[in-house]
């Protein structure tokens, strides 16, 4: 398959202007229609949180997202939210996959767990409501950055959700690495370590199953696991430069991980609002800037997951 996969977006950060400008509308707030065009990446996010407050609006942004998409085939990320006091989480769920229930072929979905959102019981949740959906939730992600925040999800607990999910029919993507904290790098050595123990005792190939989102900043024995097991890291070229983790003198920091030129790379979109981009455009980046031959993306798709 020679498709152009966009296998790491988030539903939030990719909406089109052009339909958060309609929901600004038809709520008639005019200030928010002024500081969706003048909105820095944190205020943009509270913007987008305020105006996709539905489930009739996740249903309108995740098709809205698929249709505006320039690459063949998504997985798209979404934390899934509550609404009001009496709506079930299950609802905005169902939203999300109605959406992508009209491009089956195009579309599937993840659900997000944020390490500083969500505690244990909560994650198992999400993963019990994305077992619901089988044909449309194909993983579960496991996000969230914030320097100054306090991790809910951490330690034993953050290493159960991990192995629950590896033992379950969903593929994992965990974002690791994203910032250089220490906190992070606690995580990315619990996450990695149940990991490798998992695939040693099941001996299974974790393409399909197992996918690391960015990866900056890793420390030699991440770096070790991660190369033992080729596990495919996803690289947001826009974001990262963005982050500041990779500056255009220098080379990408996964090239220290993997420098051969079939390394299990996949290139992602991560935000196309908020970066201002879209598939090709980051694609054609990736080509420019890094070593890698880049072909075969698309079999890290969790939909090959057996
Ligand atoms: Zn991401």
């Amino acid at each position: 398959m020679n498709k152009h996969c966009d296998l790491h977006l988030h539903l939030s950060g990719s909406i089109s202007k052009e339909l958060l400008i309609e929901f600004a509308k038809s709520d008639d707030n005019k200030k928010a229609i002024d500081d969706i065009e003048t909105a820095d990446v944190l205020k943009m996010f509270k913007i987008i949180h305020d105006l996709t407050n539905s489930p009739e609006r996740i249903e309108a942004s995740t098709e809205n997202v698929i249709n505006t998409s320039t690459a063949d085939y998504l997985e798209i990320r979404t934390t899934p939210r509550y609404f009001s006091s009496t709506t079930p989480l299950r609802h905005s769920v169902g939203a999300f996959v109605a959406g992508l229930k009209k491009h089956p072929k195009k579309a599937k979905g993840l659900l997000s767990i944020n390490r500083y959102m969500h505690d244990v019981k909560s994650a198992q949740k999400i993963i019990e409501i994305a077992l619901e959906f089988p044909d449309h939730i194909v993983g579960i992600d496991i996000s969230g950055i914030n320097p100054e925040g306090i991790r809910i999800l951490q330690g034993d607990d953050l290493k159960q959700i991990v192995e629950t999910i590896l033992n379950s029919s969903l593929g994992l993507a965990i974002h690791i690495g994203e910032l250089n904290l220490e906190k992070d790098s606690i995580d990315s050595t619990i996450a990695l370590n149940a990991i490798d123990q998992w695939l040693d005792q099941n001996q299974i190939d974790c393409f399909g199953k197992i996918r690391l989102g960015h990866a900056l900043f890793l420390e030699e024995d991440h770096k070790r696991i991660i190369r033992k097991h080729r596990l495919p890291i996803e690289i947001c070229p826009s974001c990262h430069r963005y982050l500041g983790a990779w500056n255009k003198s220098e080379g990408h920091p996964v090239q220290q991980v993997y420098s051969d030129k079939d390394s299990p790379i996949v290139i992602g979109t991560d935000d196309t609002l908020i970066f201002s981009t879209n598939f090709q455009r980051e694609l054609a980046l990736a080509r420019k800037e890094l070593p890698y031959s880049l072909e075969n993306q698309c079999n890290y798709r969790f939909t090959h997951n057996p």
